[in-house]
């Protein structure tokens, strides 16, 4: 996945949410869309992307973090990668552009997440089942950080994050490993490779400072099918009478 420098970072106090426009930056659209596997889920509709601009003192030991790693790495892939995570969203932060403040409830993981980026000491609150263990999941499977979303009654909307992720030399692994609480020297990540435990791919860090959301995207899941009208019922509901009915009948026979 590939994605612009750092460019829009700016210092602030807090989190803040820039809304862009939902067809920017493409790379978000194309991800959302490519990594969307599951063949019984609807394809996403995207309503709005919005850029997760964090404070200097959240984002500086990411930035620390994604430099080391970028000394002792073996550089066979990118250093960092822009991956899926879905959680819990008490709130509507994202339903519509002027939603754009993180609440401060405690069971608002989405928005604990965009104020102080992930933390690994809550890894399995939610989801008990880890199978790499304690470390933060992450995927480039977007239908499967759906998965993961869970949200308010009164919104049409569901949300994920994506985020900058540091992968530096990943360890590879096709079964799960649950009782892993870090790398073996020289790793900086887990990918767990579809095929014989998974379905989907996961990419797992274990340190706090391997990560932080870059994006959120808010979509529609469940798109309404296609509007058909059929003028035939549309007429004889409007008249009521069969002359008008078989009138409107005919027209159409001749369109077609
Ligand atoms: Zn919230």
């Amino acid at each position: 996945m590939k994605f612009n420098p750092l460019a829009s970072w700016r210092k602030k106090e807090t989190t803040q949410l820039v809304s862009l426009d939902p067809q920017n930056p493409t790379y978000i659209q194309q991800a959302i869309q490519d990594g969307w596997k599951h063949p019984k889920k609807p394809k996403p509709r995207v309503q709005a992307i919005f850029e997760i601009v964090l404070p200097d003192n959240v984002l500086n030991p990411y930035l620390r973090y994604r430099a080391l790693v970028e000394l002792s790495r073996v550089p066979r892939h990118a250093n960092e990668q822009l991956l899926f995570h879905g959680t819990n969203r008490s709130c509507l932060l994202g339903d519509g552009k002027q939603r754009t403040r993180p609440c401060s409830t405690s069971q608002c993981l989405l928005c604990a997440v965009i104020r102080k980026s992930f933390d690994v000491a809550r890894s399995g609150k939610r989801h008990k089942f880890r199978r790499f263990g304690r470390g933060i999941y992450t995927t480039a499977c977007s239908s499967k950080a759906d998965d993961y979303y869970a949200g308010v009654h009164n919104s049409p909307f569901r949300a994920v994050l994506v985020n900058r992720v540091v992968v530096g030399t990943p360890l590879t692994r096709q079964h799960n490993a649950k009782d892993l609480t870090e790398l073996p020297n020289g790793y900086h990540s887990l990918v767990g490779v579809p095929g014989a435990d998974l379905n989907y791919d996961e990419i797992v860090v274990y340190s706090n400072d391997a990560i932080r959301p870059a994006y959120l995207v808010v979509y529609a899941a469940d798109p309404p099918p296609d509007v058909h009208i059929d003028l035939r019922d549309m007429f004889s509901a409007l008249f009521k009478t069969p002359m008008a009915a078989s009138l409107a009948g005919k027209t159409l026979k001749q369109v077609h």
